[in-house]
């Protein structure tokens, strides 16, 4: 796995503090100026973005690398050009093919299934899900997907903006005769009259839940509890700091490896995620689900592997 970092050293006057002194600019941006001479001259570092009407420049930098920890050393006496930066991570193949599970799901977010929650008159204008009269959070999905079908034109899979799933028939129907397990199909409605080639689509009701994730080692952060419904939501935890330096990085999730025996080839964590009114569970496939989608070139998804501790 790779670790890449993207940063963005700027120098001009901070948000909420008051403006820089001249000499303070000065310094500041011959600082800033002085890394990027010294970075350019390294390996494994990428320069996105260099501007020139705004005080800053992008970077993308291996983390380890020399040109990293020359950067991270050097900042810890200047926090205050750097904003929290984000480290993303890189898989490799062999990660990927050798994971028993992964965490699963659509890369693209097209269709606006909220939008009838919220806006639509009349018929259509039917709450998705029963929620908590306290926050809001959804308790149960009371009727079928209405959705506008031609977001979906040309995509495999997508989620609504409430995070449902939605297949194309042509997945639908891959994950149904390879006789995978774990899911339901529901069938999903255009929001006005058919029209000419309207594609047939389905919901992904992923129906088995397993047990809590190992934590330690997965950390959580930002815990939210409803005692009306008993809803509890979490946030992968992805606050964390270098010295003085603020970053964010989604921490790995762990299971026991006693989970394989209650996992079907989809899975809904026990955790939910993000703001309670939100709240939901992670797909969690398994490997023969990976292989099914890759070797059928299945697009607008990704995985990331899923760690077993004994
Ligand atoms: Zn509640």
């Amino acid at each position: 796995m790779k670790k890449v970092a993207y940063f963005t050293v700027y120098w001009g006057d901070e948000y909420g503090k008051p403006p820089k002194t001249p000499e303070g600019k000065a310094r500041d941006e011959a600082l800033a100026k002085a890394l990027l001479q010294r970075l350019e001259q390294m390996r494994k570092v990428k320069i996105v973005e260099v501007s020139t009407k705004r005080p800053f420049y992008d970077l993308k930098i291996e983390v380890g690398s020399e040109a990293f920890n020359f950067l991270m050393e050097t900042l810890q006496q200047s926090p205050h050009l750097v904003s929290p930066f984000t480290v993303l991570k890189d898989y490799t193949c062999q990660e990927l093919e050798s994971a028993e599970l992964l965490i699963w799901g659509p890369t693209n977010q097209a269709i606006e299934d909220d939008y009838y929650d919220f806006y639509a008159e009349g018929e259509q204008h039917r709450d998705l899900h029963q929620r908590c009269p306290a926050c809001g959070a959804r308790l149960k999905q009371i009727r079928d997907l209405i959705v506008n079908k031609a977001r979906m034109r040309g995509k495999d899979v997508s989620l609504t903006y409430s995070n449902e799933v939605i297949l194309s028939e042509r997945v639908a129907q891959l994950l149904y005769e390879a006789g995978l397990t774990g899911f339901e199909l529901r069938p999903v409605h255009h929001y006005k009259k058919p029209y000419k080639g309207e594609p047939t689509l389905y919901q992904l009701v992923v129906t088995n839940v397993l047990p809590p994730m190992a934590s330690p080692p997965t950390e959580f952060e930002h815990f939210h509890h409803c005692d009306v419904c008993g809803r509890t939501s979490r946030f992968l935890k992805h606050t964390h700091q270098w010295g003085k330096i603020q970053y964010y990085e989604d921490t790995d999730v762990y299971y026991p490896r006693s989970v394989l025996e209650a996992a079907k080839d989809f899975n809904h964590t026990a955790e939910y995620f993000g703001e309670l009114r939100v709240s939901h569970p992670y797909v969690i496939i398994t490997q023969r689900v990976y292989r099914l989608l890759r070797e059928h070139k299945v697009k607008n998804w990704a995985a990331v592997p899923v760690y077993l501790v004994d």
